[in-house]
């Protein structure tokens, strides 16, 4: 997957930009606060669909601006084409090749891209909702149907957690209700469940390979999935599922809220045996986070048959040497764009240097 173009107006302090990249490693270089993490934001706005940065789409309008407009050419094995996505006031507009879209997954789909951002470290650090939201991402860009099974989960959550709010307050809900609603949600479920595992089953044989080689092969890291059901061999998964949403439902009618279920699951990552959240260092989580990205890369590409774009915003700077080449070799030969402040860019050896000044780039 590569990037040619991509095409900005008004979003963020961005006026009017048009950016052409090199299917090698581009380095976007220029101080503080110019324009360089606004750029990759927007390139990562059609791989994930929304801003990474937890910005809605009225943040990135430029100030003063009414709406956005931003645009993308890209070069895939299934031929390429060209992405737009513009909002304006309420209203949104997204097209394909010139075409408009309605779903976003046929964006989300289309165009992949992984990143890399000093605030991964969370994924190890962080509540179980960060490693949820890093799968969901993930998965969304291999299989885009996952998006709308996981909306249409989400949707009959939020019913289901609205009958189980007035049960908890003692007023009137209708039982039957709530069997339906936990109906639907296994069979949502259990497909969330088979993508989640089989993904992380992947993921963790790249990942191991990286911790193994960054650590010269004294730490040894698991990736397992932790969630409400516990399958056997030839298990069926709806009917696990099924049992998790109407055997506790005293409990649940208690609390007044969803308490089991895939929303609630998390990804486990052990260390040499040890809980990575509770007992790795800084240095670890690092090469972890290093590993799951690089990882997701590589399921990408197993899956798609090639490499998503590489976005690297500000990482550099934060990892040793050691780390720094590891990552700049690991990604050879694939389309890089690297942002980074003039004195730590040495490591980089880009084939094309976008110099960034006041959300204007030459
Ligand atoms: P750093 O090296 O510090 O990470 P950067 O070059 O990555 O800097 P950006 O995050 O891209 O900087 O932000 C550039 C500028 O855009 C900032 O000055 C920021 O205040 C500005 N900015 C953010 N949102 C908007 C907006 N909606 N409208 C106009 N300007 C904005
Ligand atoms: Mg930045």
């Amino acid at each position: 997957m590569i990037i040619n173009r991509l095409k900005a107006e008004n979003f963020r302090n961005i006026k009017k930009a048009e950016i052409e990249f090199s299917p090698g490693v581009n380095l976007l270089l220029g101080k503080n606060a110019q324009g360089k993490t606004n750029v990759i934001e927007c390139i990562y706005m059609f791989s994930r669909g929304r801003s990474f940065r937890h910005a809605d789409d009225k943040s990135l309008v430029r100030f003063g601006e009414e709406g956005f407009r931003i645009g993308m050419e890209y070069e895939s094995a299934s031929g390429g084409g060209s992405l737009e996505y513009a909002m304006f006031g309420k209203e949104r507009r997204r097209m394909k090749n010139g075409y408009k879209i309605e779903r976003i997954s046929e964006m989300i789909g289309s165009f992949s891209a992984v990143l890399f951002y000093p605030d991964d470290l969370s994924l190890v650090k962080g509540g179980p909702e960060e490693r949820r939201a890093f799968l969901n991402i993930a998965i969304s860009q291999c299989y885009p149907s996952y998006i709308g099974i996981y909306a249409d989960y989400k949707r009959a959550l939020e019913n289901r957690n609205c009958i189980l709010k007035n049960a908890a307050k003692g007023f009137y809900f209708d039982e039957r209700e709530l069997i339906a609603w936990s109906e639907l949600m296994a069979t949502y479920a259990a497909d969330i469940y088979k993508e989640r595992k089989e993904y992380i089953k992947k993921l963790e044989v790249y990942a191991k390979r990286v911790v193994n080689d960054i650590s010269a092969e004294k730490e040894d890291i698991m990736i397992g999935y932790s969630s409400d059901i516990e399958e056997g061999d030839g298990a069926d998964l709806k009917e696990l599922y099924r049992k998790v949403f109407t055997e506790r439902l005293m409990e649940e009618r208690k609390a007044g809220v969803t308490l089991f279920g895939p929303h609630r699951d998390d990804m486990e990552i052990t260390v040499n045996g040890k809980s990575a959240r509770s007992y790795a260092s800084q240095g670890q989580q690092r090469s972890i986070v290093l590993a799951l990205k690089l990882a997701e890369g590589e399921v990408c590409r197993e899956i798609m048959g090639e490499y998503p774009v590489f976005l690297l915003d500000d990482v550099l700077s934060e990892l040793d040497e050691q780390r720094q080449r590891y990552i700049m070799s690991g990604l050879e030969g694939r389309q890089i764009i690297i942002s980074a402040c003039s004195d730590d860019a040495d490591m980089i050896k880009p084939d094309k240097v976008i110099e960034v000044s006041g959300g204007e780039y030459r």
